[in-house]
């Protein structure tokens, strides 16, 4: 079996024949093979759907319970049969429940990573690397100008931010789901025991969160009134409402966004972020390239991000590699729809404070 028969394109995404299984649909299908909770991956209306007990909670928190026919939770390592197809979710590293699936069938196997990070993250299973005929990686940060650094560096940062300005109120910008608890676990590692106030926004994913056993300490919702009184605090909320006039009810904030694209100097100023926190949980450009190599893949597809310079990059290693120009992913996660990094913009951000 060649492996573009197990796995095609189509225009509602990657789809088994033999399996009748879409991965990460942008459309509605018959199944859904789910990768992990970013709503540009998990899309409610599915027939069923197929993910880890994390991705299946998560999905009915933000679409409620009833977001497909059918569910089936598939645990890590597991093998499932679809028609002659083995079926099997690993950890990927990147939020909570994520999953890399892999498909085999005819001596083939083919590995979708959805999104993935190498880097340490308490809040969810480490990556679990998978031999693999076709590797299919993502390419969010697929440029050599990308390498994250160690986030424990980041927060101490923050952390030395709050100290030195104990009467202004920190207000981070960080994704609502797994940005959020994993920068809150991070801010706990470092030893900050005071509560940790979030937006009403991120409420539910948290307690989620908690709920399946990970430790983030005392976690407040900012109550509207309050919001005058948090000299001091850190507050977690989404990266937009950093902007909104709902901050600046804060006394004297120092606005910062956790991303990767904190490495762009242009994009944190143009933001108006004040304190940029180079956090991501995609693989930077270093973990991109080592993963590909340690699958052993004699083959590598790149869905969404920079693919060129992946897919360049491959080819000069002389592993067969394409980009599957898929369309709809990257609304939520961490990509941004411009592209000007590639214009000569991207510089190492530099430390504000
Ligand atoms: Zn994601």
């Amino acid at each position: 079996m060649r492996p573009s028969d197990l796995l095609t394109m189509t225009p509602s995404g990657l789809y088994c024949p033999q399996a009748d299984a879409h991965i990460d649909p942008v459309r509605p299908v018959r199944r859904a093979l789910i990768t992990h909770g970013h709503s540009d991956h998990a899309r409610a209306g599915h027939g069923a759907v197929l993910a880890t007990d994390e991705t299946l909670g998560i999905m009915a928190v933000r679409y409620g319970p009833d977001f497909a026919g059918a569910t089936q939770a598939v645990r890590y390592g597991e093998r499932v049969d679809l028609n002659g197809v083995t079926v099997s979710y690993h950890p990927a590293g990147h939020v909570l429940g994520s999953a890399q699936i892999a498909l085999q069938c005819g001596g083939v196997r083919i590995v979708a990573s959805g999104d993935y990070k190498r880097a340490r993250d308490p809040t969810c299973a480490p990556f679990e690397l998978v031999p693999c005929d076709v590797f299919i990686t993502e390419a969010t940060f697929g440029l050599p100008v990308f390498r994250h650094p160690d986030t424990r560096h980041e927060v101490d940062r923050l952390l030395a931010s709050v100290r030195v300005f104990p009467d202004r109120a920190h207000i981070v910008g960080a994704y609502a789901l797994g940005k959020a608890q994993r920068l809150m676990a991070l801010i706990r590692e470092a030893g900050y025991e005071e509560p940790i106030y979030v937006h009403g926004a991120m409420e539910r994913l948290t307690q989620f969160y908690q709920d399946q056993g990970v430790q983030l300490g005392e976690i407040r919702k900012v109550q509207a009134a309050e919001r005058p009184k948090l000299g001091g605090a850190i507050v977690i909320c989404p990266p937009s409402a950093t902007q909104d006039l709902w901050a600046r009810k804060f006394p004297d904030p120092v606005t910062a966004f956790a991303s990767g694209w904190m490495r762009v100097r242009a994009r944190a100023r143009q933001k108006g972020v004040e304190l940029p926190l180079v956090v991501s949980d995609h693989s930077d450009w270093d973990d991109l390239c080592a993963t590909i190599l340690q699958t052993g893949a004699g083959e590598v597809w790149v869905t969404h991000g920079q693919e060129d310079a992946l897919v360049h990059w491959c080819v000069t290693r002389g592993i067969r590699a394409q980009p599957l120009h898929m369309l709809g992913y990257g609304d939520e996660g961490e990509v941004e729809p411009e592209t000007n990094v590639l214009a000569g913009e991207a510089a190492p951000a530099e430390a504000a404070t």
